[in-house]
């Protein structure tokens, strides 16, 4: 089975099973756990920041963020369509009190400054105070540019705010820019980084930033349920990832180009290649929907996602080879037109 749903579905490789079999293990609950406090520190070196926590999900991640960042009744600051907006349940308002300001992302999935700028409330009794920025790099794939990045550094450093990386693919951005993650890292209080997308292992992220940020941040996760025992038995694949799984995201854009350039010369596939930057494309169909082509790729043991329209995302990653990449090619050539 071929699955483009999405670079969160890889399965362990054996050198990857290897280090969690290997790895020294405690209880990260009541004395620390040798392995998640590996990853924490590897992961902050790598960002230049004081700290890192590991936790459970990108979800819980971005939550712990907002959460330790804001406080009930302030408000951050996100994009319309951000994953920390829009499709984490409405957790930091459930869970935090955090009241969101939600503001169009721009079609490359920035938020125009000028739009926060006029966002950001005065103190004032009437308003929530305005704590945080969060942004999203990579945005459906795309990066946004460290240029950007600063120039946001500096819109919340003239407001007082904080500012937060939803970094889920940051090291997809790191990749195609040719940068260092810490200068990816650089401008923001807190980065969220997936270690279950891109980078392969099965269960896991982390937060990184100040030792004041991850010491608040480790109480709200306590409380949120999200205190893992012998955690280091995912820390261990989340630590091979990030020294191992890298560089080979390359892998997964060169062949997200190569499906987006086979699938745009494919009658009824239309497919905008300056938006495929990293693992993702998104060719509309000019016949059917989603769905019907998700049930004929099925029958050729190709797993994508479906829907009623007729957009259709696609995602690369560590179990999809450049050789899978020719029979979906292949596959779609021949769907049936009507
Ligand atoms: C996947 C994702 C998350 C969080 O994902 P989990 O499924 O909770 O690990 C956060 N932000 C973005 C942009 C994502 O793609």
């Amino acid at each position: 089975m071929i699955d483009l749903r999405s670079d969160t579905v890889t399965k362990p490789t054996d050198e990857m099973w290897e280090a969690m079999r290997n790895a020294p293990l405690g209880d990260d609950v009541l004395s620390g756990d040798p392995s998640v406090q590996s990853l924490e520190r590897y992961a902050a070196e790598l960002l230049g920041k004081e700290s890192a926590i590991f936790a459970s999900s990108g979800t819980q991640t971005n939550l712990l963020a907002i959460m330790s960042h804001c406080g009930r009744g302030d408000e951050y600051i996100v994009g319309q369509m951000a994953h920390c907006y829009r499709w984490e349940g409405g957790g930091a308002a459930v869970l935090g009190s955090v009241q969101p300001q939600p503001i169009a992302n721009q079609p490359d999935g920035t938020l125009d400054l000028n739009e926060v700028e006029a966002a950001i409330k005065p103190d004032d009794i009437h308003y929530a105070m305005s704590r945080l920025l969060c942004l999203e790099n990579t945005f459906s794939g795309q990066v946004l540019p460290l240029a950007y990045q600063a120039e946001a550094r500096e819109l919340v450093d003239r407001h007082g705010l904080q500012l937060h990386l939803d970094g889920a693919r940051m090291f997809n951005a790191v990749k195609k820019l040719g940068c260092t993650a810490e200068e990816m890292a650089e401008p923001f209080d807190s980065i969220s980084i997936c270690l279950s997308k891109g980078l392969g292992i099965p269960v896991g992220s982390v937060l990184v930033g100040s030792e004041e940020l991850t010491t608040k941040a480790r109480r709200i996760r306590k409380q949120l349920g999200g205190g893992m025992r012998q955690a280091g038995v995912l820390a261990a694949a989340g630590e091979y990832a990030l020294r191992n799984n890298v560089d080979r995201l390359a892998d997964d854009h060169a062949n997200a180009r190569r499906l987006a350039e086979g699938l745009a010369g494919l009658e009824g596939f239309e497919v905008d290649l300056t938006k495929v930057e990293t693992n993702m494309l998104f060719p509309t169909l000019a016949h059917g929907t989603a769905n019907d082509l998700a049930s004929y790729a099925s029958q050729h043991d190709i797993s994508i996602l479906g829907g009623p329209g007729t957009s259709v995302r696609l995602v690369t990653h560590l179990d999809v080879s450049a050789a899978d990449v020719e029979t979906v090619i292949e596959v779609f050539a021949a769907y049936p037109r009507s």
